[in-house]
């Protein structure tokens, strides 16, 4: 198994819940953010980065403008999107259904619930 590198550090990143982060080249328009700094990121050294905003900028773009998704809630550290459209059919039960509803009747922490319509962009 090859582990990818960290933009910033050059450290191999292991695939860990929580602690990565892939900025994928699909999200740099007009060149920006830099495609130097796409690939997989330590989430503390992006945290710690230049690079931490205007990537925050260009994952929320492509989710609004061209994934049509909506702003929900924002936090300083994250903003919470959702989108009133499903593309699988078993998925039709959940759209109108909100996070933290779909997670208590799973049994789950909200962020453990996966939602097709709902997404969660860290500033960093
Ligand atoms: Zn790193």
């Amino acid at each position: 198994m090859k582990l990818s590198r960290c933009p910033h550090c050059k450290l191999p990143v292991l695939e860990l819940e929580g602690q990565f982060s892939k900025l994928d080249s699909l999200y740099i328009h007009n060149g920006n953010p830099p495609a130097a700094t796409a690939g997989w990121w330590h989430a503390g050294c992006l945290a710690g980065s230049d690079a931490a905003a205007p990537w925050y900028e260009a994952r929320l773009r492509n989710f609004r403008d061209v994934r049509r998704y909506q702003e929900v809630a924002a936090t300083p550290q994250w903003t919470v999107l959702h989108v009133n459209k499903v593309t699988k059919p078993e998925n039709e039960k959940l759209v109108g259904r909100s996070l933290t509803d779909i997670a208590a009747e799973r049994g789950v922490h909200p962020t453990d619930a996966r939602h097709p319509r709902a997404k969660a962009v860290s500033r960093g």
